[in-house]
């Protein structure tokens, strides 16, 4: 069979990656999608069940730390194209153990661009190397303002220093090597298959279980919100059509408050269980503030509009929604998440295979 390209997921198996790995795999027939995790609590392969058996999909378990195993997979496939999504995520736990997001957010992006180069050699027709990144990179705002792609970096937390150094290290191999790289820096992202420690999945489980919601300081935090599937149409456009060097900023013109942001959703669930207005809001705990809590994110995503066309296809009250409907028909998958079930699904599926 004739494949257009070949191109390795990193972090097909968590939240963004699988619904990358899910748009490609559907959408481009004729090309060879290899997911490359190492399945660590994040991922999870449960993810990917719909497109598994595609023939046009492989899954490969590996750390992107590990040189000689992204070497070896390298000569295996001859990727064409490296969508870099691994990267340890969440900032609460990059508060308790920062060394391992160096470990895989810094120290794993720079030995994929390495192996990327040397197998590449100078031989850059039809190669692309797409770093998927974060707003986080840029601090935090006031009141007033946007990032925009010329924002200075200005990084806070262990998660954010440590995206920013691989979003650093992605620039020096442009500029040094002249790798041909392309990169985004995307707001939070929302949606289906989303690990239940992230606020939208963590409220949504909780008001089902009738659970105290945990809301950091006076929930007056505000961030940007973009539908997870809109992010990774996103990626699907600037991996086509992006410049080579340059990035992009993701965002979904939308910004919440954490209090109303979490309000909104009780009055969602409240209609969804039949419960009384107001009656899952009774749930909301205040907890002591994140420390370097940042306050405000919020995204200027216009030059990807002007250049590339691409805008939001959803409405925040309808992608949450949309959100809601999906984890409240899909208990068994928070079940599985929840317990740590959906780790014996890899090796059922796999292992034994
Ligand atoms: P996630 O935590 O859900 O998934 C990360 C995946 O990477 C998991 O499947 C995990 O097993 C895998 N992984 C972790 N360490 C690895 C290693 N050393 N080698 C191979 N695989 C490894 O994260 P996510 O929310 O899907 O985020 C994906 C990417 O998008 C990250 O780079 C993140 O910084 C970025 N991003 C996320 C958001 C968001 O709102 N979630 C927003 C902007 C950017």
């Amino acid at each position: 069979r004739k494949l257009a390209k070949t191109i390795m997921v990193t972090g097909g198996a968590g939240f963004i990656g699988s619904h990358v790995v899910r748009l490609f795999v559907n959408k481009y027939p004729d090309y060879l999608i290899v997911n490359l995790d190492a399945l660590t609590y994040a991922g999870n392969l449960e993810n990917l069940k719909d497109i598994e058996d595609k023939s046009n999909y492989i899954f490969e378990r590996g750390d992107i730390t590990d040189e000689k195993r992204m070497q070896e997979l390298f000569e295996k496939y001859a990727f064409d194209g490296v969508i870099h999504l691994a990267a340890e995520s969440h900032v609460d736990r990059s508060i308790l153990d920062p060394l391992q997001f160096v470990r895989t957010n810094v120290l794993g992006t720079a030995n994929l661009l390495n192996v990327a180069r040397k197998n590449w050699n100078g031989n850059y027709a039809g190669k692309r190397f797409y770093h998927v990144s974060t707003d986080e990179v840029y601090g935090s705002l006031g009141a007033e303002g946007f990032f925009t792609e010329e924002t200075p970096y200005d990084p806070r937390s262990p998660y954010s220093a440590s995206k920013a150094a691989s979003d650093h290290m992605v620039m020096a191999y442009y500029h040094t090597y002249h790798l041909p790289v392309v990169m985004s820096n995307c707001s939070n992202n929302y949606g289906s298959y989303h690990f239940p420690e992230k606020l939208i999945p963590l409220m949504i489980n909780n008001i089902r279980n009738n659970k105290p919601l945990p809301v950091y300081g006076k929930g007056e935090n505000v961030r940007d919100w973009l539908w997870v599937e809109d992010h990774a149409r996103a990626i699907d456009t600037i991996y086509h059509n992006g410049k080579e060097g340059e990035k992009y900023n993701v965002g979904g013109f939308n910004e919440w408050k954490n209090i109303d942001l979490v309000h909104l959703l009780c009055s969602i669930m409240d209609r969804k269980l039949g419960r009384t207005e107001g009656e899952s809001a009774e749930l909301i705990t205040y907890v002591t503030d994140r420390p370097g809590h940042d306050l405000r994110y919020a995204i200027d995503a216009t030059k990807l509009n002007r250049e590339l066309g691409w805008k939001p296809s959803l409405q925040f009250e309808e992608g949450l929604e949309k959100t809601v409907d999906w984890y409240l028909a899909n208990t068994e998958w928070i079940n599985h998440v929840t317990s740590g079930d959906y780790q014996k699904y890899y090796l059922e599926q796999y292992e034994q295979r």
